[in-house]
């Protein structure tokens, strides 16, 4: 290896004072000639494979990212990636929370797994559907031959491919993902690029914390320290979101995911949109379904959505939380929610387990204008000071009329001032679920009308999984309440970048034959006429080279792009990351060419980067 100390180039000086700085001057060599890089810009394009490859740990790769980001800010340069694609999305614009570069994608450990095979994962049983499929249990096997539980969302197809604002959305969930990294957010491993479309992420073994709320008995109820404790953990992570310039709003027990008995997880991103502008809002363009029961009023009014608005989410959830999973305003019609907020100052009640503590903190996140409800992070501080006192019984309690406890027993003091009454209720699972007979939690009876607007996507694929059966059903198309725009399920709006309905694109088509490209495998040229046959040993050759080059296409689709270029390997190879990655963004074919191109032809980079710019 060349020595670190040779006289550095006039024109790489900038990298190795840069990598000095960060003490990672040993690299300054391989980077400049393993890597090829010369200038700022070059790391773009510079994968965290390949600073492996050098050998350097992710730690370092994370020193170096921000070293880079600091050096470009005062730069200020623009790639001539952004140049050929006009610059960066608009919201990414307004954030500034978007990453910059490939190399600028927070990694898991282990590194980002952008596209995983589809061969590297086998699904097993149905843990519930959603807004754009089913959600499966997997397994996922590691290059190094290792297994990882994980949770798979395919995206559903119908006989025409995916709708449109489906699609839109479950690849704004994808880029989304792919960006966050917190303890309380649930993690994305990577992308299945077949047919259908496939999450791979962390698994939630114990499913949503709705579930486990409406859990009929014998299960006991969730301690009152515990939904205390998952207040915080929600708090943080929300706070952690609206840090990155995003807003969830669709906060609701529902989508909080248990992912072990004291741990919570921000789950569900599909309705995550950037904040735009000074005022830190997102206002819908058009209608779209949204969960009514759980919105604030601004959200019902005007369709605006802030920080502020999934504030007043957070005390929904508290609510939900406190109730025992029960439906917000069950029995109100939609339409007749916001004239409840609004001209009858109606607040849902304070559940009998919540403490006047932490209801009179939800009561702060229902203030009726934004700008008076607390942040994400004051309510972390304001929890703290809600938390109900624990303790433990001294005496065993038989008095007559009072609940009936030992001494030991683990207590939790919802109300101070009424001692041993009906508001101890920390008790040992075993007492929990023997006074559980007796107070059963309440299920819901009804069905949710203010949930329709946010389910209200077309018939779902029915099953089992945790998601209560009256979610699964209520998916009517929602009706708007007077003076609002009705609010129609697929109608796209001009400032909501849902793409019109992408069908999979009939083969063959696409570029015709062309000359031997760098970078992609070598093959021989056609020798048979356009749509002639091979002889079968031959075509099936180069079926199997195609079907190993492009990752998730079929057997038949590597058959037809053959048959498309007249038998040439190397066109057909990239006709099929060409659509590939069409598929998975709302860029043109053309530019999807572009920057496959650029990458060298490499489609788990160029994915990358389309994710990274939705
Ligand atoms: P979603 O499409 O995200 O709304 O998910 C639908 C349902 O699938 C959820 O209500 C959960 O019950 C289940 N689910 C989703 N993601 C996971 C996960 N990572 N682990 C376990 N269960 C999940």
């Amino acid at each position: 290896m060349p020595s670190p100390d040779r006289l550095p180039e006039a024109s790489s000086l900038w990298l190795l004072r840069l990598l000095r700085d960060i003490q990672l001057a040993q690299f300054y060599q391989p980077i400049l000639e393993e890597l090829n890089v010369t200038r700022p810009e070059h790391f773009d394009f510079v994968r965290p494979e390949d600073l492996d490859g050098i050998g350097m740990g992710r730690p370092a790769q994370r020193r170096l990212a921000e070293a880079l980001k600091k050096h470009r800010s005062g730069l200020k340069s623009k790639n001539w990636v952004y140049k050929i694609l006009g610059g960066l999305a608009p919201e990414q614009k307004e954030t500034n929370s978007a990453p910059d570069s490939p190399l600028f994608l927070p990694e898991p450990e282990g590194g980002l797994k952008c596209l995983i095979p589809d061969s590297a994962v086998c699904r097993g049983e149905l843990l519930g559907s959603g807004c754009f499929g089913v959600v499966h249990r997997g397994l996922w096997t590691l290059p190094s031959g290792q297994s990882v539980p994980v949770a798979v969302k395919s995206l559903r197809v119908g006989p025409e491919g995916p709708v449109g604002t489906e699609l839109g959305d479950f690849l704004r969930e994808v880029s989304v993902m792919m960006n966050l990294e917190h303890p309380h957010v649930l993690r994305l491993h990577g992308l299945v690029l077949g047919q259908p479309l496939q999450m791979v992420m962390e698994l939630a073994p114990l499913g949503s914390l709705h579930a486990r709320l409406t859990a009929p008995a014998p299960t006991p109820p969730l301690p009152v320290a515990l939904l205390c404790l998952f207040l915080r953990q929600l708090a943080g992570a929300m706070a952690y979101l609206g840090a990155r310039g995003l807003v969830h709003r669709d906060l609701a027990t529902r989508n909080l995911l248990l992912a072990s008995p004291r741990t919570v997880k921000v789950a569900d991103f599909g309705l995550v949109r950037p904040l735009r502008g000074a005022r830190g809002r997102y206002v819908m363009g058009g209608p779209r379904p949204i969960p009514y029961a759980w919105c604030a009023p601004e959200s019902l009014r005007q369709g605006a959505f802030s920080s502020a608005s999934d504030v007043w989410m957070f005390g929904v959830t508290l609510w939900e939380m406190f109730s025992g999973g029960k439906e917000p305003w069950a029995g109100v019609p939609p339409y007749l929610i916001l004239q409840r907020l609004e001209q009858d100052r109606a607040r849902l009640p304070r559940p009998p387990l919540c403490s006047r503590a932490l209801y009179a903190l939800a009561l702060r996140c229902w203030a009726p204008h934004p700008a008076d409800r607390p942040s994400f992070s004051y309510l972390e501080g304001l929890l703290q000071e809600a938390w109900p006192p624990e303790g433990r019984c001294v005496q065993d309690v038989m008095e007559p009329g009072a609940l009936r406890m030992q001494s030991g027993d683990p207590i939790t003091i919802i109300e101070g001032r009424d001692r041993g009454k009906a508001n101890l209720r920390d008790l040992p699972p075993a007492r929990a679920q023997r006074r559980n007979r007796n107070v059963p939690l309440q299920r819901m009876k009804v069905i949710s009308k203010s949930l329709e607007s946010v389910l209200s996507l077309g018939p779902r694929p029915t099953g089992g999984g945790s998601s209560p059966p009256e979610l699964r059903h209520a998916r009517a198309v929602p009706q708007g309440p007077p003076g609002l725009p009705s609010w129609t399920p697929f109608a796209s709006s001009p400032s909501q970048p849902s793409q019109p309905p992408r069908e999979r694109a009939p083969w063959p088509k696409r570029e015709p034959p062309h000359s031997q490209p760098s970078g992609a495998p070598a093959a021989g040229k056609a020798t048979v006429p356009s749509g002639g046959l091979l002889p079968d040993p031959e075509l099936q050759r180069r079926v199997t080279e195609v079907e190993l080059s492009v990752h998730g296409v079929t057997h038949q689709e590597c058959r037809a792009a053959l048959r498309a270029t007249g038998g040439d390997v190397v066109s057909a190879i990239r006709n099929l990351k060409v659509d590939q990655l069409y598929h998975l963004s709302s860029r043109s074919r053309a530019d999807c060419q572009r920057i496959l191109e650029h990458y060298q032809w490499d489609l788990s980079a160029a994915s990358r980067y389309v994710l990274a710019r939705p």
